[in-house]
């Protein structure tokens, strides 16, 4: 299903401001990333728990968020203490732990040199009266499934009318885990919905090579599918079942999760520090207001 030989209209080499901030930002503290990153997030710490707060205006909105579809696949029970620990009455926050604050530190501050690098660069070749068919971060939404992400970059074929998603991430994995292709086919008919174009294929594009996704047969509905699947999730009132989790399908995802240390008690210990979380949102409410 993937190959790394399939031409790409953007090379490769075209993405290395992304990998040398990816590089660059890996090297910092999380301290640092956290001063860096001040402006794009805002981002509490919940005291002894290892877990932070991320503000989050989309989900505030009641969309998913495109990037959040691969938490999913990740681990639905995750997923579900991403969007729901805090309880029903909180909107427009998501749960992370340290590990996954890092990584989207790093995430963000690289897609942010990467955006400002192709607004530059598209800016100048206009100016010249060329069009490098380009788009980037452009906040998409689908009203339909409440879908809605900040694509990385597009390309648009002039003649032949048809689009190529491209999706940026800072990892160094040699290869692709499902994860990734659920979230760059998300991001395909995310395209497809709100720019009325046909999506021919996508690439995720990562520290180590670059993937091509095909986009051309039943992944429109497996999307929608998945979608529906998400949407579920989102308004149960528990977690999902532990045999829905991770924990059986794979037990090495539960040793990078932050949430192994609510998610692997029992009962009573999780929903004793779930409701904690809950008594303590007043405050990270009032910080995240600043
Ligand atoms: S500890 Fe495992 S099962 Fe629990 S949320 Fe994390 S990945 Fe899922």
């Amino acid at each position: 299903m993937l190959s790394k030989e399939q031409p790409s209209p953007i090379p490769y080499r075209f993405f290395f401001p992304f990998i040398q901030s990816v590089l660059y930002a890996s090297k910092l503290t999380l301290s640092e990333l956290l001063l860096l990153c001040r402006r794009e997030l805002k981002i509490r710490e919940v005291r002894g728990t290892n877990l932070y707060v991320v503000r989050s205006r989309l989900h505030k909105l009641g969309f998913i968020n495109v990037s959040d579809i691969s938490s999913y696949v990740y681990c639905p029970r995750r997923f579900w203490y991403m969007y729901r620990l805090l309880g029903d009455e909180v909107k427009g926050v998501i749960i992370c732990d340290r590990y996954q604050l890092r990584r989207l530190l790093v995430g963000t501050y690289a897609h942010l040199c990467f955006r400002n690098f192709v607004n530059y660069l598209t800016s100048k070749l206009r100016s010249l009266g060329a069009d490098p068919h380009l788009y980037t971060e452009d906040e998409l939404y689908d009203y339909e499934y409440g879908l809605a992400g900040h694509v990385d970059l597009v390309y648009v074929d002039p003649h032949e009318d048809y689009a190529v998603v491209y999706e940026l991430k800072s990892s160094y994995r040699r290869r692709v885990h499902d994860t990734y292709i659920a979230q760059v086919l998300s991001y395909c008919y995310l395209v497809e919905k709100a720019k009325d174009v046909v999506v021919d294929r996508g690439y995720i594009v990562n520290c180590s090579g670059m993937w091509r996704i095909p986009y051309a047969g039943d992944e429109r509905s497996l999307i929608r599918d998945l979608l529906k699947e998400v949407r579920r999730c989102i308004i149960k009132d528990e977690p999902p079942s532990e045999e829905e989790s991770a924990r059986v399908e794979n037990i090495n995802k539960c040793r990078v999760c932050g949430f192994r240390c609510i998610c692997l008690q029992d009962l009573e210990t999780e929903k004793k520090l779930r409701s904690r979380l809950v008594e303590e949102f007043p405050e990270i409410r009032r910080v995240l207001r600043r």
